[in-house]
């Protein structure tokens, strides 16, 4: 089995899951007052303590979230909440869905920033925008921009975006949870004013996240109750999932340079491929994540990609796959412009920290196979 869709889920690393394991002994409430709920507690701050050091940020400024999603809908909702819906989001066309949906849910007013041909936000639009901005109609402006897009890993130029916003006393909102653990966070650099991460990414367990949040930007909490951490997310923290988070910060920090060579070995996947077919590479001319490749053979179905490769033991996805399961258009690639047969048949290939050179060059030789199949297939 190669597994090739750490975009989706990177599988658990053993310091992630021996930090789970040992985190089960404690079995207690971080609020007891207790030893044993002082272990716990001890656990929480030990792993917020972590993931603050590998963003470069203060541990106090870090929400723990049931995951990506919800830090996502806390950092757009919460901000509406706070400024009473004074706000319009402006939304990058390639964010991830958990942004999308809860902008247009927190938000009255939403607008969408497009991007180019290469899937880069596009800053004349933003600065456009926000020459015309009209205080008393449009309130505070509010971009959404994600570090790294899912699908390509194609980079975004956060900081551009918020040396123009701050220029107009707006906020920014970033979801890193592609780029964690892929390519140097730091929210000094970036200075955005929300964060969002999680865990599974980079190789701890599924079902949690965390925002982090700039010191005095606007947030109102979405579950109140309890009044944990810091009031701004209530309910008894995944003690086990947050210690698990803690220790895959660690342990992707200590081994980011690997993604150099990731990197080294996804070119040469591509050149593989592109050698032996008129494929497509989305953003190969950009800025990305070391690990992710979109391509396109146009002719060759994403969905058919997806079956023929998993009975050759191969786990990938095309860029686009729901929940439900079932491949969908990708919103990405169409914002870029990007033909609809050729986006119809758009893989991504994400590599991490268990790939190996030969997983790479088996999953080249067994695509080639496929589509050389395929090709023949069409021929008849
Ligand atoms: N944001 C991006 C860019 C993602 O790729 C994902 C997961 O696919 C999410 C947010 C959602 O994160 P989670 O699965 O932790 O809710």
């Amino acid at each position: 089995m190669i597994y090739v869709d750490y975009n989706a889920t990177a599988p658990l690393r053993p310091e992630s899951r021996a930090a789970i394991v040992s985190a089960f002994e404690v079995g207690a409430n971080p609020s007891s007052i207790h030893q044993q709920g002082r272990q716990a507690r001890h656990l929480i701050e030990t792993a917020r303590a972590e993931l603050a050091h590998f963003i470069g940020a203060r541990a106090r400024d870090i929400v723990f979230t049931s995951g990506g999603t919800e830090a996502n809908a806390l950092a757009l909702a919460g901000t509406a909440q706070q400024l009473q819906g004074n706000v319009t989001m402006l939304v990058s066309a390639i964010e991830h869905d958990a942004v999308r949906s809860n902008a247009t849910q927190a938000a009255l007013r939403t607008e969408t920033l497009r991007v180019d041909s290469n899937g880069v936000v596009d800053l004349e639009m933003l600065k456009n925008r926000l020459v015309i901005w009209d205080v008393q109609n449009d309130g505070v402006p509010v971009v959404a921009i994600m570090l790294a897009n899912n699908e390509t890993g194609i980079i975004q130029p956060v900081r551009a975006v918020v040396d123009l916003v701050k220029r107009y006393d707006g906020f920014v909102h970033c979801d890193a949870v592609q780029a964690l653990g892929k390519i140097p966070v730091d929210v000094t650099a970036l200075g955005v004013d929300y964060l969002a991460l999680s865990a599974h990414k980079i190789g701890g367990p599924q079902g949690v996240g965390a925002l982090w949040v700039r010191s005095g930007a606007p947030l109102r909490p979405l579950l109140v109750g309890g009044g944990q951490e810091r009031s701004l997310r209530s309910g008894t923290e995944n003690l086990l999932g947050i210690a698990g988070f803690g220790a895959a910060c660690v342990a992707a920090s200590q081994t980011i340079e690997f993604m150099d060579e990731l990197s080294v070995l996804r070119d040469q996947f591509e050149d593989r491929l592109m050698a032996a077919f008129d494929i497509k590479v989305f953003g190969r001319a950009e800025a990305r994540l070391p690990q992710t490749s979109n391509f396109a053979l146009e002719g060759f179905s994403s969905e058919i990609q997806v079956m023929a490769l998993d009975l050759e033991g191969i786990a990938v996805s095309s860029g686009a796959a729901c929940s439900s399961g079932k491949v969908s258009r990708s919103h990405v690639l169409q914002a870029m412009g990007v033909d609809r047969g050729v986006a119809d048949c758009a893989l991504r290939a994400s590599f991490g920290w268990a790939s190996t050179a030969d997983d790479v060059a088996q999953f080249a030789d067994v695509w080639i196979a496929a589509a050389r199949r395929a090709v023949l297939r069409e021929k008849v």
